[in-house]
């Protein structure tokens, strides 16, 4: 059994629908010896999967990145999804969905190993949007260097080094951190970040430095639908230093203003006119689903 989790929850597992306690992979697969794996979560709310079609394409394209070989089509990937979806306990309720490819189970050799299947697995647990604390008085984050290596954009299951930037913030006291590489901003432990000065929106570009999430160009477009000016450009610890506004994007954390950086006051010290338009934005656009 495992803490923290339903373990009656059903899970998919290469092929078969199983209480979560009882999907097991081999010690040989490849995800646990190498993470050798890539990896989505999706939200999902009342039900209803948002930007789906967008994480299938992004799942796709991970696939192809590190040359895990699986022919499914997008309908496979989402008949998938809905199967663990309708096996919810609450199926109506706010989900994340998390799906898992790895290159499967092989005697260890770094080399890919020739006709082995890859592991496919897919759950669904419950989802609780951030909250008013979260929404109204901000977060705290510091900076640290971006120890990562250089493909980022891939959304590996190999996640050590977002693991110990996590955990710096946690040692640190604080929420978050921002990732600095040759002193200029890439992203957060597991969200991108996004800074504002003189009512410009501005986010670093997206290449293989960052993972582009999905909250990315979705931002990117409820900025310029509300008329804030939106740039992707290189950003410098300076100019991370002196923002009118800094906030951060994820599945799960949506959409959040950063109010402490690095033990100073960002702006006024409270979430900023640019988070409030977006902020609202992305609501309206949840409830519209
Ligand atoms: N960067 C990293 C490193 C992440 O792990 C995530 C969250 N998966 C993001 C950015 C944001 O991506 P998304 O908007 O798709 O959740």
């Amino acid at each position: 059994m495992i803490a923290g989790v339903d373990n009656n929850s059903i899970v998919y597992l290469n092929g078969e629908y199983l209480r979560l306690a009882d999907a097991k992979v081999s010690v040989l697969d490849r995800g646990f010896v190498f993470g050798d794996g890539i990896y989505e979560v999706v939200p999902i709310y009342n039900g209803k999967p948002f930007r789906m079609h967008q994480h299938i394409a992004r799942l796709q394209r991970s696939l192809q990145s590190v040359r895990i070989d699986i022919e499914y089509t997008e309908a496979q990937w989402m008949a998938l999804v809905e199967g663990v979806l309708a096996r919810a306990e609450q199926p109506q309720a706010n989900l994340m969905v998390y799906l898992q490819v790895t290159r499967g189970v092989a005697k260890r050799d770094h080399a890919f190993p020739a006709g082995i299947e890859p592991t496919v697995f897919c759950m669904a647990s419950p989802f609780a949007r951030p909250g008013t604390a979260q929404r109204e008085r901000g977060l705290s984050a510091i900076s640290v260097p971006d120890t990562r290596w250089l493909l980022c954009h891939i959304k590996s299951v190999s996640l050590l080094g977002n693991v110990l930037a996590k955990q710096a913030a946690i040692d640190a006291g604080v929420d978050e951190v921002l990732q600095f590489r040759d002193g200029f901003l890439t992203e957060g432990s597991s969200c991108n970040i996004w800074v504002v000065k003189n009512g410009v929106l501005m986010a670093p570009e997206a290449n293989h430095l960052i993972l582009e999430g999905i909250r990315y160009r979705f931002l990117a477009q409820l900025a310029r639908d509300a008329g804030i000016p939106f740039q992707a450009r290189p950003i410098s610890a300076e100019e991370v230093n002196v923002a009118d506004e800094l906030m951060l994007t994820s599945a799960t954390k949506e959409v959040l203003p950063i109010v402490q950086y690095n033990g100073n006051s960002v702006g006024a010290g409270k979430p900023g006119p640019v988070y409030s338009v977006l902020r609202a934005s992305y609501d309206r656009v949840i409830e519209s689903l």
